[in-house]
C-alpha cells in the first residue's frame, strides 16, 4: 500500500516477521528516510488499522515539522481520528467530496 502525505510518497509494508528495534518489540515504526511505514502483519485487525494511522501521524508530523509532539499525543490523537472516522461513514463521505 502507498500513502500520500502532501509531496511524499510512503510504503506501507507489513512484515510476516515481529519487528524489533532497538532491542525492544514493536507493532510498527516509520521510516522518514525511506518514506517507509513498517506494520508487523500478525496483529489484530483494528490493531492493525492503529498502528497504521498511529506511524502515519508521525509521519504527518515530520512532514509539518511539528515539534515537542510526545508519543502519547501520537497514540491517543491517531487513535481519536481513526475512532471517529470508522463511527461517521457520513463525515467521510463529506469529507472526501
Ligand atoms: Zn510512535
Amino acid at each position: 500500500m502507498k500513502i500520500k502525505i502532501g509531496y511524499e510518497l510512503y510504503n506501507v509494508i507489513f512484515h510476516e516477521d515481529p519487528i524489533v528495534c532497538d532491542d525492544v518489540r514493536v507493532e510498527g515504526y516509520w521510516e522518514g528516510t525511506t518514506q517507509t511505514i513498517h506494520i508487523y502483519k500478525d496483529l489484530a485487525s483494528t490493531k492493525k488499522k492503529q498502528v497504521v494511522m498511529h506511524e502515519l501521524f508521525h509521519a504527518i508530523e515530520n512532514f509539518f515539522n511539528i515539534e515537542n509532539v510526545t508519543e502519547d499525543q501520537i497514540q491517543r490523537l491517531s487513535t481519536g481520528i481513526l475512532m471517529v472516522l470508522r463511527d461517521n461513514k457520513e463525515l467521510v463521505k463529506f469529507l472526501m467530496e
